[in-house]
């Protein structure tokens, strides 16, 4: 299987050269834009593709308001302070993600509690996250969701929509509403990803994107709050060092961040959005491919869940066993066409191997199995000349 997948890699980006996991495209009014932001030499935190880039995502994604950010990590950390939580506080999240999603909880000063996935769509169980609440905590007279031993708040629940694939929002609003949790999605990896035909990161208080290097557009570091109006307003300040808006006079009302996008960097971010559609499109076609590519064959190709659109941001397969996983790594990698495991689970890394968990044997089982695939947008060669990328 691994001769056959190498062959249609090759093909599929008409290229002998090192194929990487994901490289960004640039085919766009990408050079346009940032030079741009150069001749009127705002380059920098205030500017007119700041503005715009934030209309156009709140217009893509149906959301209220969108908040541009510096990264989507900064994001993150934003959006769990503006759904209150605070210090000493659980937020629920899954085990399998990018450190990303806890580092944010720990900024906070609270503790993440890892909770399953579901096989299917990789991200948050609603069914595991309501059997550890009913397992650990209760409400109080106020109703606010305890741990029954310690007494520690479970103020936020982050599911992760993993590569992509939606997760469960249907279950996982019906629980966190019945334990009065806030629902904050990270959505870092499926910016064009919907769930029955509404966007991922519009479901909860507050949702956050990333336009890192690797994801499927890019702004070459950046995120976005996806939210409502007051919150984007409470989320602008937070970001914005809180400066109260004055022709002159620096006064900042509260302890604030400087998490604001550069213009230049929305600059990219706007022609990339332009071009969000050609390359799911393009993406959606690939995945396709590796779909026929692994039908009756021993590795299953992970397809978007039922009832989504997903961005099909990284494609994966999961392997039999271990074994067969690290024959798959090994051969594919050595002759330059890049795979990769998915992420060690965050309770084996050590800053959060002794957090709260419940029974975590989904995530283990696909960690020992999945591997993700060669999934950038292909730029057909005639297009390609001239350009340094696919
Ligand atoms: C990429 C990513 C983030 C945010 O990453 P930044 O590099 O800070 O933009 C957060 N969570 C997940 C799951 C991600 O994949």
């Amino acid at each position: 299987m691994s001769d056959q997948l190498i062959q249609f890699v090759r093909d599929h980006f008409d290229t002998k050269d090192f194929i990487p996991l994901h490289a960004p495209v640039f085919p766009g009014r990408e050079k346009e834009y940032v030079a741009d932001t150069i001749e009127s030499t705002f380059v920098s935190s205030v500017g007119a593709y700041v503005d715009r880039f934030e209309q156009d995502m709140a217009g893509y994604t149906g959301s209220p308001k969108a908040v541009a950010t510096v990264n989507g990590t900064a994001a993150l950390h934003i959006a769990l302070k503006l759904a209150g939580v605070e210090s000493g506080d659980l937020v629920i999240t899954q085990p399998l993600t990018f450190v990303a999603t806890c580092n944010a909880i720990a900024y906070c000063n609270a503790e993440p509690v890892f909770v399953d996935v579901d096989r299917n769509t990789l991200g948050l169980s609603a069914n595991a996250l309501e059997a550890w609440l009913t397992e650990n905590t209760s409400l109080d007279s106020e109703g606010v969701c305890r741990t029954r031993t310690d007494n520690k708040v479970v103020r936020a629940c982050v599911p992760m929509h993993t590569f992509g694939h939606p997760a469960d929002l249907d279950g996982l609003i019906s629980v966190t509403r019945r334990w009065n949790i806030a629902l904050i999605e990270d959505a870092a990896e499926s910016l064009g990803s919907f769930y029955k035909g509404k966007h991922t990161g519009t479901f909860g208080t507050l949702g956050t994107l990333s336009f890192n290097g690797n994801k499927i557009m890019t702004t070459g570091g950046g995120g976005m709050i996806l939210t409502d109006e007051a919150l984007a307003s409470r989320a602008k300040h937070l970001t914005t060092t809180a400066k109260k808006p004055h022709t002159y006079e620096y006064i900042h009302d509260e302890l604030g961040y400087n998490y604001r996008l550069p213009n230049l960097n929305a600059a990219l971010g706007c022609a990339q959005l332009e071009q969000l559609e050609t390359f799911i499109e393009n993406k959606r076609a690939l995945a396709a491919a590796y779909e026929d590519l692994f039908s009756g064959t021993k590795l299953e190709f992970v397809k978007e869940p039922e009832g989504c659109r997903s961005n099909y941001w990284l494609n994966a397969v999961i392997c039999e066993d271990k074994l067969q996983r690290n024959e798959l790594l090994k051969t594919t990698n050595k002759q330059g066409v890049m795979t990769r495991p998915i992420w060690a689970l965050m309770n084996h890394l050590a800053m959060y191997q002794s957090c709260r968990r419940g029974n975590l044997s989904n995530a283990e089982w696909l960690e020992a199995r999945v591997v993700n695939l060669p999934s950038s947008v292909c730029v057909p060669a005639s297009v390609r000349e001239g350009l340094n990328n696919c």
